[in-house]
């Protein structure tokens, strides 16, 4: 079977992949909700013939679908889940909610994980027609949003059944991800203390807010001490009420600690605990915590990269109508404050790339960037966070962004929302789907380009992995009751 027989198996069934994704679009469920989208899934999964297994890791929303038998076993990741209060209409270059402070598909998750699943039944179709050994799996991954779906899976050790993992994301821009990402980990801190009239008894109250201001203070002094490229942000998430003249007996603080490294993190979150529980002794409060959820940094496969990159570039970049390019330009009219400079920016690295780039985006003037950023390795270090860092620390992973959105699109925006039901998320879904299908069966054919992937691996995960998350904890969605 050659890869122009895969496209078109993509192409001929494209319907049921871009359907899906806006169905899912639709649906628009957050962080380990994602029951309606997981059903859709599922049925989907078991019609095509793949074992399905749902509720991975103690995850209700977390499943998988895998076909074939024997190795190697390649495993693509999709995602699902949506943000909160970024509903919108689709099609439109205006802001318009679709659902009163619904939630929406902000981060263009309901392309990603079509997009994943396309590859994943034009792999089982190569399988069945070649009836070559091997296993394809699909994997349901929630929580990317929050939660860390891909983390309570790694610390259940999942990602060691697999010899390698591909994904993508949707972007502006058609770029392999290389270079890591910090580490990320939230916990939140209540404070409990005595409620009492603030002027007629305030010698009887004990403030819980008072405890969550010490303790902001607190880690306001330990930003000197920490290593320059660490984070640390804070969110009140219960101020205690709005009575100015009642002593606050209880409060909440939500705290997210990051760092190149997950032990650095790690680390660092041991100091600001300490600084919770001095918050409480000082007020004469009760602290508890709870683990929110927690990311280790990402390790890049150079091998896989370059694997998906020579995939992206036989696939090749859409084209665009003139139609496309008009609403993306109308959107990108809406952005204010639109990123100056090159399209993908982050992604482009050294002198030579950023100059072929500045040619091929007609100096970042393109309203849809059609065309491949050129491949380069890097280890830089990017200041945000993934979960799919936990799976490159168990077996080889790599990554790739495709153009979904009008160029220079801000993440968690309303106009990627807008444009996620267009034509051009449609071709940057379809596009990642071939990618990932054709690397999936280089992978099945060569055998030393897996070797070498594994061997890569060995050498830079061999400090093994540190998991963020405790051994006990639940995954847990931020709204919970605490
Ligand atoms: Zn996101
Ligand atoms: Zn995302």
């Amino acid at each position: 079977m050659t890869k122009q027989e895969l496209f078109a198996y993509i192409d001929e069934r494209s319907a049921i992949f871009t359907g899906l994704s806006d169905q899912i679009w639709s649906f628009a469920e957050l962080s380990l909700k994602e029951f309606q989208s997981m059903a859709l899934y599922v049925e989907l999964l078991k019609e095509e013939g793949f074992t399905v297994e749902t509720g991975l890791c103690g995850v209700p929303t977390a499943f998988s679908g895998s076909f074939g038998s024997g190795g190697p076993v390649i495993g693509l990741l999709g995602e699902f889940d949506a943000l909160s209060g970024l509903s919108q209409e689709a099609g439109i270059a205006e802001r318009k909610e679709l659902i009163k402070n619904g939630a929406g598909h902000g981060c263009g998750h309901n392309l990603l994980g079509a997009g994943a699943l396309a590859a994943a039944f034009a792999v089982k179709d190569y399988l069945q027609k070649t009836k070559k050994p091997g296993t394809v799996v699909f994997y349901g991954c929630p929580g990317e949003e929050g939660g860390a779906g891909k983390a309570f899976m790694a610390r259940d050790g999942l990602w060691k059944q697999i010899d390698a993992a591909l994904t993508w994301h949707p972007g502006d821009v058609n770029s392999i991800t290389t270079g890591t990402n910090n580490s990320s980990i939230q916990v939140e801190y209540k404070f409990t203390g005595v409620a009492s009239h603030a002027a007629g008894a305030p010698e009887s109250g004990r403030s819980a807010l008072d405890a969550v201001e010490l303790m902001n203070i607190g880690v306001q002094f330990l930003r000197e001490h920490m290593a320059d490229h660490a984070r640390v942000h804070y969110a009140i998430t219960d101020a205690g009420g709005d009575s100015a003249n009642v002593v606050q007996p209880r409060a909440r603080v939500l705290y997210m600690v990051r760092s190149t490294q997950v032990k650095e993190a790690l680390a660092l979150l041991g100091r600001v605990d300490k600084i919770a529980e001095a918050a409480a002794m000082m007020t004469e409060t009760r602290m508890e915590r709870r683990f929110i959820d927690g990311t280790a940094n990402t390790i890049s496969n150079f091998t896989l990269e370059k694997l998906l990159f020579d995939n992206l570039t036989l696939v090749g970049a859409p084209n665009y109508t003139k139609e496309e390019e008009d609403f993306a330009q109308a959107l990108i009219a809406t952005i204010e404050n639109a990123k100056s400079g090159l399209p993908g920016k982050g992604l482009i690295d050294g002198s030579e790339v950023t100059e072929e780039v500045r040619r091929l985006s007609n100096d970042g003037q393109k309203p849809i960037n059609d065309f491949i950023v050129p491949y380069f390795q890097s280890t830089r270090q990017s200041m945000g966070s993934t979960d799919v860092g936990d799976v490159s620390w168990l077996t080889p992973t790599a990554q790739f962004v495709t153009a979904c959105f009008a160029s220079k699109s801000p993440g968690h925006s309303w106009q990627q929302v807008a444009c996620g039901k267009s034509s051009i998320a449609h071709k940057g879904l379809l596009t990642a789907g071939k990618v990932l299908a054709a690397a999936a069966i280089d992978l099945f054919e060569d055998e030393e380009l897996l070797k070498k992937a594994k061997a890569e691996f060995a050498l830079n995960a061999r400090e093994g992995y540190t998991c963020p998350i405790p051994p006990g904890a639940k995954p847990l969605a931020i709204d919970e009751e605490f």
